[in-house]
């Protein structure tokens, strides 16, 4: 297969991209589908705008060729979308794919861990924001406890997948959970990754104030463990690793607001209506779904992304102000997928 590399205005390569595959979730998190908006009468996509999974395997084969090896699959909740299985297997047996993920809630994880890994996912990033019930339930606003979620970790990591946990952390919300979630991880041997609350879209009443930063989060769990870092895997990781003292354990931080890592920002997103997004905080996308439907040629798809990526400027968490937070209109993170 003949790959090119595309760069965009600062140089960045186009190397991993995310597939949201729904915009509904099973969870209502306050900081990211806020009942309130998200409720009953709340307009999802109809099922005819979603991408389907022919259009995702053109789309992603069109990708490839352009350089991304990585990709994963997201949303709303992933995992509620029908037969998805089906889609990761054909996914995954494409020429030049290396790795492919899927980041979901883990409500419906358990049951479904051995037939994703059969179908070829490699690994998994598990949502949990809290170890304490009530906290969680607080958050979720789906009467979910944490014993099902942990559930699906560790039949997860049974099964064979990658388990990584992922945490926001929100002032007030659940600072106070930085240190009990370290712990319950460090002891279980499970990679957990502190992420700092972002203002995505415009439902989730973000402010500076509510940002717990890295330092904040490192000072506290370093009174607890000795921590020493660990050199990036690849160019382009958002995380900061640490690896606990005496163990194979790792704790990550990913400081989109305190440090931010647009410079190295080689991500790409497709919305689950197939609009295409070259960055989380993007008003708006390029409709490649009505590109395909239009009858264009893969050449055609494969230049309209590349004159999209070479126009590419966007660093917004780099030039991230009181101002561009509350008044600049973005798209929800459940829509454009996390
Ligand atoms: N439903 C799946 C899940 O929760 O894992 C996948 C989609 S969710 C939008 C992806 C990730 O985005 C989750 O880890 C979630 O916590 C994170 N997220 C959502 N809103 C966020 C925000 N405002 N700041 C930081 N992370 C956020
Ligand atoms: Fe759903 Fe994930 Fe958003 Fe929570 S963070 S509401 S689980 S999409
Ligand atoms: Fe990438 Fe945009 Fe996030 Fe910067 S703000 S790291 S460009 S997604």
């Amino acid at each position: 297969m003949q790959q090119s590399v595309i760069t965009d205005k600062f140089g960045r390569t186009l190397q991993d991209l995310r597939i949201s595959v729904t915009d509904r979730c099973n969870f209502r998190c306050r900081y990211c589908m806020p009942r309130e908006i998200f409720g009953k009468d709340f307009a999802f996509l109809p099922k005819e705008h979603l991408l389907s999974f022919e259009e995702i395997e053109r789309l992603t084969k069109v990708f490839l060729n352009l350089g991304v090896r990585k990709i994963r699959l997201t949303g709303g909740e992933p995992l509620l979308r029908r037969d998805i299985t089906t889609l990761i297997k054909r996914l995954s047996n494409l020429e030049g794919l290396q790795d492919i993920g899927l980041t979901t809630n883990a409500v419906l994880l358990g049951k479904m861990a051995e037939d994703l890994k059969n179908a070829g996912l490699k690994r998994v990033n598990v949502s949990l924001d809290a170890i304490d019930d009530d906290t969680f339930m607080k958050i979720n606003d789906s009467r979910v406890r944490t014993q099902p979620v942990i559930d699906s970790i560790i039949k997860a990591k049974e099964t064979g997948l990658g388990v990584k946990v992922n945490m926001v952390v929100k002032k007030g919300m659940n600072d106070h959970q930085v240190v009990p979630m370290a712990k319950y991880f460090k002891e279980l041997g499970v990679t957990l990754r502190f992420i700092e609350f972002m203002d995505v879209g415009q439902t989730n009443g973000w402010d500076f104030k509510h940002v717990v930063t890295k330092k904040e989060m490192y000072d506290e769990i370093s009174e607890q463990f000795e921590l020493e870092p660990v050199d990036p895997a690849y160019f382009g990781e958002v995380a900061k690793r640490y690896r606990y003292k005496g163990t194979n354990t790792e704790v990550g931080f990913i400081t989109s607001v305190s440090e931010s890592f647009c410079s190295s920002c080689t991500r790409a997103r497709i919305a689950a209506d197939g609009h295409f997004f070259t960055c989380l905080f993007a008003g708006e996308g390029l409709n490649l779904k009505d590109i395909l439907r239009n009858g264009a040629t893969d050449e055609e798809v494969t230049d309209t992304i590349v004159s999209r990526w070479k126009y590419r400027d966007d660093r917004y968490s780099d030039e991230r102000t009181e101002e561009t937070a509350k008044n600049r209109k973005k798209i929800e993170m459940s829509y454009i997928g996390g």
